[in-house]
């Protein structure tokens, strides 16, 4: 008895040191072979999506002329997902309840690895491009004064050259593209967590126009926030005859305004809080029986923002009181404060440095420079850096910020809470320019933008096969994620399984554009560029006589 034991525990043994030294010469068989083929593979993809200018120009440019707002992506939505449906992709439409918003995926098994970028213009921004002055394609019409024109067709372009590598050397994983829809209103990110649409994604590459090629890790040093909207309901009477009769709703907006600006003086110096009258009533001499007034209300911590987000809505009800009036609050949109993942901005950067910036010609930078003095550009950026031109200098990887006081708002921070995830920054814009502007859409439809988006393209398909062949770079992550990321910050998020995406935002807007922005559509088959379609020379610092 004994001796069978002592046996069975030696077979044991010597079974376990078979399998671990089968690991070891299997993994460093793999690293071997990876190291060198990984290597061949990258300048492959480099060469050929050096190759893909005129693809880059033309998806860039499409998207461009359909000038869309958050939620109503229909075109942008339409034309995008058909293009990954040709390559293999199967599309999941309408993700979250939300009709412009979906899910492509292509490949097998583990790692599953997400792209992504934002897709939504801004109001009013509707602006030519490649000229050095202020001249709307449709005046009052939407347009990508915040280049959200340009990553998807960066992310499809990496996804596409990395597919046929993975496809042909037989690398297992999975591909998953998903656009950022209504970013501008902060409004699907944290509904497509709350609905698990990331649930079995290992690691997110996300893109966001700059005019640098860059990526960080740790505390953005930006905002969260919510986005609420407060409708007030009275009664009407005649503003005149019988004024004594009327509840107005637009007394109740005016005072939670009132009351918010007095609120200032309370808050931290990191808050930022605005808003806009959505409904201030109909006509003078109607008192308004309907109001309504919609708020971000920003800040660096969760609980901060709750805060804000609690006192407004006790604000709104003691107005209410009042006024006499009832008081109803959705949550439009949210984002967390920004926080990225360490080991995938290291991958990323060193596929940076490899790539380089864009090369660009004369007629780039005379634009460039023309705007930078039409929109009176700073001399320096926040890093004291002098504004010339554009940049010919890399970005260094940066890491957590020290300190901040606040910014703007990005829901990217909540796919960023949930799985690692880096945002990769390219120079498809012209450093200086004010941001959410008719002038950040002059260079989105230019050789600028195409040159960015494809440098930014080699930099995501390099790093998605460094991500496909080396384990290590994700399970680093994860451990930043866990271990360091969410060890003391816990996320919750404040979408309830009960609110809806706002997707009736900009609806009116769009119907009323739409028919004028469809003539100016981008039409490839006639013509070479979108500047050739609108008869611009590149650049174009004066304007024509006419
Ligand atoms: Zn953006």
């Amino acid at each position: 008895m004994h001796l069978k034991k002592y046996t069975m525990l030696l077979q044991k043994i010597f079974c376990l040191i078979c399998i671990f030294f089968v690991t070891i010469v299997t993994a460093q068989k793999n690293t071997t072979k990876n190291t060198s083929n990984v290597s061949q593979w990258k300048k492959e993809v480099i060469k050929s999506l050096d190759e893909k200018q005129k693809t880059a120009q033309e998806m860039v440019d499409m998207v461009f002329s359909f000038s869309e707002l958050g939620f109503q992506e229909i075109e942008t939505s339409a034309y995008l997902t058909q293009i990954l449906e040709k390559n293999g992709f199967t599309v999941e439409r309408g993700i979250s309840g939300i009709p412009t918003a979906w899910m492509a995926k292509w490949g097998n098994g583990k790692p599953v690895i997400a792209l992504g970028s934002d897709i939504d213009g801004i109001p009013k921004a509707s602006q030519k491009p490649g000229v050095a002055y202020k001249e709307p394609i449709v005046e009052d019409a939407p347009g990508h004064g915040e280049g959200h024109n340009s990553g998807l067709p960066l992310v499809i372009l990496s996804a596409i050259e990395v597919k046929k590598i993975m496809e042909r050397e037989g690398i297992t994983g999975t591909l998953v593209i998903w656009p950022g829809v209504a970013e501008e209103l902060v409004g699907s990110k944290a509904w497509y967590i709350r609905d698990a649409y990331f649930k079995n994604v290992d690691a997110c590459i996300f893109t966001h126009v700059g005019s640098n090629l860059g990526v960080s890790w740790g505390d953005a040093g930006n905002n969260g926030l919510v986005s609420v909207e407060f409708k007030f309901e009275g009664s009407s009477a005649h503003s005149a005859g019988a004024p004594w009769r009327g509840k107005s709703a637009l007394d109740a907006v005016e005072l939670m305004d009132i009351a918010w600006n007095f609120k200032r003086e309370h808050l931290k110096p990191t808050q930022r809080s605005h808003y806009v009258i959505t409904d201030g009533g109909d006509q003078p001499n109607v008192v308004p029986s309907k109001a309504s007034v919609w708020y971000y209300l920003r800040e660096r911590t969760y609980e901060d923002i709750k805060n804000m987000y609690d006192d407004a809505v006790l604000y709104a009800n003691s107005v209410a009181t009042m006024t006499g009036t009832k008081v109803s609050h959705q949550l439009l949109g949210t984002a967390w404060p920004g926080h990225f993942n360490k080991s995938i901005a290291e991958a990323v950067y060193a596929n940076i440095k490899t790539v380089g910036l864009p090369t660009w010609d004369a007629a780039d930078q005379q634009l460039a420079r023309a705007v930078q003095k039409l929109v009176n550009a700073p001399k320096k950026n926040q890093r004291g850096e002098i504004i010339d031109g554009l940049a010919t200098k890399l970005d260094t990887l940066n890491g957590p910020v020290e300190f901040s006081m606040g910014g703007g708002s990005d829901d990217i921070a909540d796919i960023a809470w949930n799985l690692p995830t880096v945002v990769l920054r390219y120079p498809s814009n012209i450093p200086g320019t004010p941001g959410h502007n008719w002038a950040d859409g002059i260079a989105m439809a230019t050789p600028i933008a195409h040159k960015g988006v494809v440098s930014g393209s080699k930099v995501v398909a390099a790093t998605l096969l460094d991500m496909f062949t080396d384990a290590s770079i994700i399970s680093n992550a994860w451990d930043y994620h866990k271990n360091v990321q969410t060890k003391d910050i816990k996320y919750r998020s404040f979408v309830e399984p009960t609110n809806p995406p706002a997707i009736h935002l900009n609806k009116k807007i769009m119907d009323q554009f739409r028919p004028q922005l469809k003539k100016y559509y981008y039409d490839p088959s006639k013509y070479k560029t979108y500047l050739e379609q609108l008869g611009i020379q590149y650049p174009q610092i004066e304007k024509k006589a006419n």
